[in-house]
């Protein structure tokens, strides 16, 4: 038996100061008095339980290049900030089959990974031997898909996104890339016949009306398939209105946002010498207001679920747009400092903070309660997190292999102090645990499968 001894555990009733046990892998008990042979002394941290990281995109072929983590990497430096499960998108290939899919990305991510892991489906071409598909994607375990309104060779149309939905509304969310494709594509085409080439002209190609429209678009094809909506990585304000008049409505919308919206704002493409390409994704970071309205959309729990994005690239590889900012890789490095970015803004206390990155992401993806959960019988992924440490952020101490991070030299208080995965200590002070000379983790990270949670009612 382990001791977590001490610490104040953030429970979905509040905060609650009791030792936490754990055995053979899972909580064993809160509180009370009990034999053990470990113990760690939590006095003055917090005790949450192993974060969910519900968007990543790991060791992944982008058709012109490789996303720069792999499973290994990938997972270790999720783990080093706190999360002990990531939702990682497994894509079908255009005229491929789910299946396929499947097992491409699960024998990708086999015996590599440092934190447990499942796979949403990205669903890229719909006809209905996919159709027939999805009861057998159930079955082993991915309750939950994806699908993009942008990206030539990812997008679906609306009406096999409406189609889609109605197949899927009583097996669990999909998640929408919510851009116009067709509108990014017109604007990439003007920008570049007038000779705009540069990086700076990025989110010129995709203003907020891009997204905007795209989940107004969706919501009135959710609406019309009575499916619950899951709008991805939401960055504008115009968005948000969007949702909020749907659930004025009626209709359930999960909506996730990532740090790089939260922290970041649209000068970052003005760098000089391409600098602005550290921080190319889609959709790209906006304004101050964007962000000021997103912060207060998660204090009002408006936004359910703070995942990251995760997908990342090394300046080398941004370099692939240096002369055509449409061929820049899209995507950020997150993974491992969603939590440090999210406690030291300050603005969100530990319950919200435990419930859009553990608790509503086991809910809604059929997790619950064996992750994202401290309670007697759940898994024992724990991040013990000691608020008052204080050091900078840094491309160099990260584990990230893509070599740079977008928050170079920011400030931050706090960092995980240990993290359990089912029990094994893994990460101290927010480095691994070796094995010799390899991390303790590596290899540990077990499959999912995940339940359906049908018609949006987790949350
Ligand atoms: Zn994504």
């Amino acid at each position: 038996m382990l001791k977590i001894a001490n610490g104040t555990l953030v429970l979905p009733t509040g905060r609650r100061r009791a030792d936490l046990y754990i055995q053979d892998g899972r909580v064993a008990a809160i509180g009370g008095d009990h034999p053990v042979e470990e113990t760690l002394d939590a006095s003055g941290c917090l005790v949450f339980p192993g974060l969910i990281d519900a968007h990543t995109h790991l060791e992944m072929d982008t058709g012109a290049t490789w996303t720069a983590d792999g499973y290994a990497s990938g997972t270790l430096a999720a783990l080093c900030g706190g999360t002990t499960t990531v939702l990682d998108f497994a894509t079908q290939d255009r005229g491929g089959t789910l299946a396929a899919a499947l097992e491409a990305w699960g024998g990708r991510a086999a015996g590599k990974c440092c934190c447990d892991y499942g796979f949403h489906m990205a669903v890229t071409s719909w006809n209905e031997a996919t159709r027939r598909e999805l009861a057998d994607m159930v079955r082993r375990g991915v309750t939950s898909f994806k699908a993009y309104m942008a990206y030539d060779n990812l997008r679906l149309g609306d009406a096999d996104l409406e189609a889609l939905l109605a197949a899927t509304r009583k097996l669990g969310y999909v998640g929408v890339h919510c851009e116009l494709g067709d509108k990014v594509d017109e604007n990439v085409r003007a920008l570049l016949a007038a000779g705009r080439t540069g990086v700076e002209n990025h989110p010129l190609s995709r203003p907020n009306a891009v997204e905007g429209d795209a989940v107004k678009r969706y919501l009135e094809l959710c609406d019309r398939a009575g499916a619950p909506a899951w709008v991805v990585h939401l960055s504008t304000r115009e968005g948000l209105e969007h949702i909020r008049a749907a659930r004025k409505r009626g209709q359930k919308v999960l909506v996730e946002t990532c740090p790089q919206y939260l922290t970041l704002t649209e000068e970052v493409y003005r760098l000089p010498d391409f600098g602005g390409a550290a921080y190319t994704c889609s959709p790209p970071i906006r304004s101050q207001a964007d962000q000021d309205a997103l912060w207060q959309a998660l204090e009002q729990g408006e936004i359910d679920i703070l995942s990251t994005d995760q997908c990342s690239f090394t300046l080398e590889q941004k370099r692939l747009g240096l002369h055509d900012f449409s061929k820049i890789p899209n995507g950020l490095p997150g993974i491992e400092y969603r939590f440090a970015l999210a406690w030291s803004a300050g603005r969100l206390s530990p319950e919200r903070l435990a419930r859009t990155m553990a608790e509503t992401p086991a809910r809604a993806f059929g997790l619950w309660p064996r992750k994202g959960s401290l309670l007697p019988g759940s898994d024992g992924d724990v991040l013990v997190w000691d608020p008052n440490w204080r050091g900078k952020l840094s491309g160099k101490t990260q584990h990230s292999a893509c070599g740079y991070t977008p928050w170079e030299g920011f400030s931050v208080t706090g960092r995980p102090r240990a993290v359990y995965l089912r029990g094994r200590l893994c990460v101290e002070n927010g480095e691994p645990v070796m094995a010799g000379d390899r991390p303790l983790a590596l290899g540990l990270g077990r499959y999912c499968p995940r339940n359906c949670v049908p018609l949006g009612m987790a949350h």
